[in-house]
């Protein structure tokens, strides 16, 4: 990777000792605390832009505002053992983000449960912060089956939240089937429209998960979208929406959210067979870094959403955003991505982002927790390590064993999995000792 080199950045060499680091760090008045520097995610290599360097800011699509590049993902938030949020913490990273220029506040009516919106409000209740950020949100469109219901769940969402406004509403997670059998049938966009008027949201996008067949009807049916919300990463150019759905929306010119930068994760903490490619190829980021300099490389692309799950994540993502400029990739980083890619994709057995949007399992199956083993065993290469964290962490009556293949969950996956026929040969490889077939 080319160094990227500006009077607001320093740059620490690969190969310094761990004092050179703290030297350099502290004479430069890096922002992020040491230890986390030496012991936390950061390859000592990392950009580390000085704490009074300015967020970047990025257009969102025609509209008179920009965005910070990061957003705030409010899907993965800290919880306290089960699924109650860890408010306090929650918070904290939340307004930390938001003093560090993040702009850009993302939830949704389902997501924890339906406590991340009311987290959000409350959060963003205290101190002037609702002020400072752009909020957005989404109408859970397939739970919405007749007009009057789409204004039932905006009233609800204006009240968990707190406000009178909600800045950027999204149809959520859009596919064939809902664009049809929700939003048109129900006249959904003139029922936003009247919201709009009525001052209750600002803009009108949509969140997509379907095959790429589906997304220009979509986006082409109608004229009013501000923006939209896609699936993209490094690893994900032609699923879902993809390249061309990407190059579509910026055609009309409209703000374009990233979700799954990290592709639920894996992209932040790749196998050494992985790392050995980046490192032979003169990279000097971390993976996390590596996966949002891609995307922030892609000028068209107005912010990517991190759910972020512990403050030390938000630390070094506000970081890195620091440095996002487009066009800053080489075609030599690109030949590094090209091989990263093929490596992956090697070793990835089920394309699982953890949405969990096939649960609950009518056989109580924690889905996303047993593709995220069994991926991690075949990555790592380590069965009897994967074995046992899957003994640990995957309860018995969520465990792989408790499927009866009834196909029920699969409609509901944005990646089209075949959740019947993967999960027996999760419980092959990490249940009955078997190999990966
Ligand atoms: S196929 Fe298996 S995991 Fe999916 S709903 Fe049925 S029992 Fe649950
Ligand atoms: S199986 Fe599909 S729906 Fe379930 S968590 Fe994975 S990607 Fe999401």
């Amino acid at each position: 990777m080319k160094s990227r080199e500006n009077g607001n950045i320093f740059e620490i060499s690969n190969g310094l000792s761990r004092r050179d680091v703290l030297k350099t760090a502290l004479a430069a008045g890096a922002g992020l605390a040491i230890s986390e520097m030496l012991g936390g995610r950061l390859f000592a290599a990392d950009v580390v832009p000085p704490p009074s360097s300015p967020m970047p800011m990025r257009p969102f699509g025609k509209l008179d505002w920009q965005v910070s590049p990061l957003g705030f993902g409010s899907m993965r938030l800290p919880t306290k053992g089960g699924a109650a949020i860890d408010y306090s913490e929650a918070a904290s990273m939340l307004h930390y983000a938001i003093d560090s220029g993040v702009n850009y506040v993302d939830t949704a009516y389902m997501y924890h449960g339906g406590h991340s919106e009311s987290f959000v409000g409350k959060a963003l209740k205290v101190n002037g912060y609702r002020d400072k950020v752009k909020l957005a949100t989404k109408s859970p469109v397939w739970m919405v089956n007749s007009p009057s219901d789409f204004d039932k769940y905006l009233d609800e969402q204006l009240k968990r939240l707190q406000t009178d406004r909600i800045d950027c509403y999204l149809m959520h997670a859009l596919n064939a089937g809902t664009w049809k059998n929700n939003v048109l049938k129900y006249n959904l966009l003139e029922k936003a429209e009247a919201a709009k008027k009525a001052g209750k949201i600002k803009h009108i996008g949509f969140s997509f998960h379907d095959q790429f067949s589906a997304f220009p009807p979509i986006l082409n049916g109608y004229d009013k979208w501000d923006f939209c919300m896609i699936q993209y990463n490094y690893m994900d150019t032609e699923t879902q929406a993809g390249e061309k759905g990407l190059k579509m929306a910026a055609e009309k010119g409209i703000g374009i959210v990233i979700m799954e930068p990290l592709l639920g994760g894996r992209l932040a903490n790749p196998p050494p067979s992985i790392m050995d490619v980046m490192n032979s190829s003169g990279v000097k980021m971390s993976p996390v870094n590596i996966a949002f300099q891609w995307l922030w490389d892609i000028a068209p692309i107005s912010v990517i959403l991190s759910g972020m799950s512990t403050m030390q994540q938000v630390r070094e993502n506000v970081v890195f955003a620091r440095s996002a400029k487009p066009g800053s990739f080489s075609g030599a980083d690109r030949e590094v991505i090209a091989k990263v890619r093929a490596k992956f994709k090697e070793r990835i057995k089920i394309p699982c982002t953890k949405c969990a949007y096939c649960m609950p399992c009518p056989q109580g199956v924690d889905i996303p927790r047993n593709f995220e083993v069994y991926n991690e065993a075949s990555l790592y290469g380590d069965l009897a390590a994967a074995r046992r964290k899957y003994g640990w962490f995957v309860k018995k009556e969520a465990n792989a064993s408790n499927c009866i293949e009834c196909g029920a969950c699969e409609e509901h996956c944005p990646q089209k999995i075949k959740i019947s026929e993967e999960m027996p040969k999760v419980r092959e490889v990490l249940m009955d000792g078997k190999d990966f077939s």
